[in-house]
């Protein structure tokens, strides 16, 4: 296990020594190096509210996020929208929502994609609803394409895709989201809530990419 490389990229040695950041003891010897620090994530995410922000018209909208993978990158854009909200010329009432989604396992692609707990119940009866959907990091594109399907029931009037990373896969075609935070290169990272088998979501510093995963067995 370890990194998902296929063959070699020129980003291979990308991202930072792992010792130039605080990483918890009980996760040092699991990571490579920092592949994202998390205040550039910050950073990023800062400008990607500000852009959602000036295409937003002033519909109500439904910000879904999804779980696991997605509740840091949710909270903190949530946290930039609301800023402003608070601070702008114009301001956008905001719903919020959860749909959780297990598409892997170890790591690797789930042979289904599988929706956990009840769907988006809170929106039955609901029409006209503007969505925008939060993910934490878009591969083949499978998960959002599910996602977007059981959307399609709710009949939005419409639907804005974000994620935080983009993973360069070399396959085609690949899913586009309409914001994205990072292009990254094919490789397994975690942190910032990305897991591996349930560990590493407490990592907060950063993405990192991995190496000798095998003692990380399921939780
Ligand atoms: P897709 O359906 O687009 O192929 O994969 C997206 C989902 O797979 C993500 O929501 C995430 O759960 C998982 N995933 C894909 N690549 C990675 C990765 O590098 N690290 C982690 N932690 N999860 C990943």
């Amino acid at each position: 296990l370890g990194s998902r490389s296929v063959g070699h990229s020129p980003d291979e040695e990308s991202g930072y020594n792992k010792n130039l950041f605080s990483i918890p003891k009980h996760y040092e010897e699991d990571l490579e190096r920092v592949f994202i620090p998390h205040g550039l994530i910050l950073d990023r995410t800062e400008r990607l509210a500000r852009d959602i922000m000036q295409d937003m018209g002033s519909h109500h909208i439904v910000a879904l996020c999804v779980l696991k993978g997605g509740y840091k990158f949710f909270a903190d854009l949530l946290d930039h929208i609301k800023a402003l909200n608070q601070n702008g010329d114009k301001s956008v009432p905001v719903t919020v929502d959860f749909v959780r989604i297990k598409s892997y396992c170890n790591d690797s692609p789930a042979e289904k994609i599988s929706f956990v707990g009840e769907e988006l119940s809170t929106l039955n009866g609901k029409d006209n609803l503007f969505f925008y959907l939060f993910q934490d990091i878009i591969e083949t594109g499978r998960t959002m394409k599910a996602l977007l399907s059981k959307i399609k029931d709710k009949k939005p009037r419409m639907v804005k895709v974000v994620s935080l990373l983009v993973k360069r896969t070399g396959q085609s075609p690949v899913y586009r989201p309409d914001y994205t935070g990072f292009e990254i290169p094919d490789k397994f990272v975690v942190g910032y809530a990305l897991d591996y088998n349930e560990y590493f979501r407490d990592l907060n510093v950063s993405t990192c990419k991995c190496s000798n995963l095998t003692r990380l067995s399921s939780l």
